[in-house]
């Protein structure tokens, strides 16, 4: 770190910051991103939590379902409340949860305003557009901590930052920055002047990667702002398609990852971030093989950790229906059939989070004649089975619109097979990911 040149904003940053920290909901160290998109999976999603619990894991049930879902399904944000809340009550959970308002901005805030206390602020839209290039000027003259050779504690060689990455930086994220300021603020006024919520930035959903300079930079513009942010989700290297294993270099990722680890920590004490500031991992659902590398990251450093694994749960009914077998498993299969059939229209707002192999899904007549278990294993994603295949897994992953046109058929069956789809949600929820990662 550059011995001289103290600014005197500093102080200012952090009094500001640890003003701001009074008033917030802290947010636990381990909090874990479930969707329910039908409202139906509350209770088997929380068994999993108390079961982690008596392993010894205290970990956060955060329910996630964005805009975008609550769209397609017709549904509104207060009825993933009501499931959580009945879930918690029903089984007598005393430890925290959270409602998180998932990828929202200006536009689409209000109505996950009164049912959510944590707010995932998307800024990936707003990434590139143009500050204005006094608030660009004023942002560097304020930093020049941040130009030269800059030691972060955890990362080998310092980092070398110069001017005119610091300008670039700006110019790519200081207006989006800007803009989480201005939704965060939206939501204090709307919530009568509180912040009894958790603030995440997220900036995911964009091209590149953020390289370590980019992520100082970055906290250093968000702390400018005054945003009390206690989990931020970078764009990491590699793939995260919806369902499916990471595709990408794991030892990058995690390379990636120690070093987002080592700049979160160094911005905490450098700008009077939030000590709870913590990375969010927007998995996608199923990343298995950066667990390993993330268990050690966080065991390592005693780190917290937010992760998503939002779509999860939906297969899991479609899983637990197959399994049932009879009417259920032709519901199954219908639901496969008119997914393949509407594929281009079900894929189409997720076409930067899946690879679906148009050639390897099978034929609607040829999932017909499928047992119980040759869907199952289609399905499941378990990859030293020879018969699952990612690309069904992704369709139908992206195909929950199907389910939700078909509105009582679907729920009365997700009732009639309560019992086999708590399993399997309970179960992959468990033993997937929690036991993975935290055990
Ligand atoms: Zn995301």
């Amino acid at each position: 770190m550059k011995p001289d040149g103290i600014d005197i904003t500093w102080p200012d940053i952090k009094l500001q910051n640890n003003l701001l920290q009074q008033i917030m909901k802290t947010c636990p160290k381990f909090t874990f991103g479930v969707g329910d998109r039908f409202a139906h999976g509350a209770h088997a999603q929380l068994q999993a939590f108390v079961a982690a619990k008596k392993l010894g894991v205290d970990i956060c049930p955060t329910w996630n379902k964005s805009n975008r879902e609550h769209e397609i399904i017709g549904s509104e944000p207060q009825s993933t409340r009501d499931a959580a809340d009945k879930a918690v009550a029903d089984l007598g959970w005393s430890g925290q949860y959270l409602l998180d308002a998932d990828h929202i901005n200006l536009g689409t805030v209000d109505r996950f305003i009164a049912p959510c206390d944590f707010f995932t602020l998307d800024v990936a839209d707003d990434i590139g557009e143009a500050a204005d290039p006094a608030d660009i000027e004023t942002f560097i003259n304020k930093h020049s901590e941040l130009i030269g050779s800059v030691t972060v504690e955890g990362i080998e060689a310092p980092l070398e930052i110069s001017r005119e990455l610091v300008e670039q930086t700006a110019n790519q994220f200081l207006k989006a920055t800007q803009k989480a300021k201005a939704i965060y603020d939206y939501i204090v006024a709307a919530k009568g002047g509180s912040d009894d919520f958790v603030t995440e930035v997220s900036m995911d959903e964009t091209d590149k990667p953020q390289v370590p300079a980019e992520m100082l930079i970055i906290l250093a513009a968000i702390a400018d702002q005054g945003i009390p942010i206690q989990t931020i989700a970078p764009k990491f290297t590699g793939r995260f398609n919806k369902g499916v294993d990471y595709v990408g270099d794991v030892a990058q990722f995690e390379q990636e990852f120690n070093d987002d680890l080592a700049i979160l920590s160094h911005a905490v004490k450098a700008y009077g971030l939030p000590e709870t500031l913590k990375l969010s991992v927007h998995s996608g659902s199923d990343k298995f093989s950066i667990y390993e590398p993330i268990k050690k990251a966080i065991t390592r450093t005693g780190a917290g950790l937010h992760i998503k694994t939002a779509g999860t749960n939906w297969l899991e009914e479609v899983i637990g229906l197959a399994t049932a077998g009879g009417d259920a498993l032709e519901l199954a299969k219908e639901i496969y059939a008119k997914a393949l059939d509407k594929k281009e229209a079900l894929c189409e707002p997720y076409a930067t989070v899946i690879d679906i192999d148009h050639s390897q899904l099978p034929s609607a007549e040829e999932v017909n004649d499928w047992t119980s278990e040759q869907y199952v294993s289609a399905l499941t994603h378990d990859q030293s089975n020879p018969n699952y295949n990612a690309n069904v897994r992704q369709l139908l992953h992206v195909g929950f619109k199907i389910a939700a046109q078909m509105g009582d058929r679907y729920l009365d069956a997700l009732k009639a097979n309560d019992e086999v789809i708590s399993e399997c949600v309970t179960h992959n929820l468990l033993e997937r990911h929690m036991k993975p990662l935290f055990v």
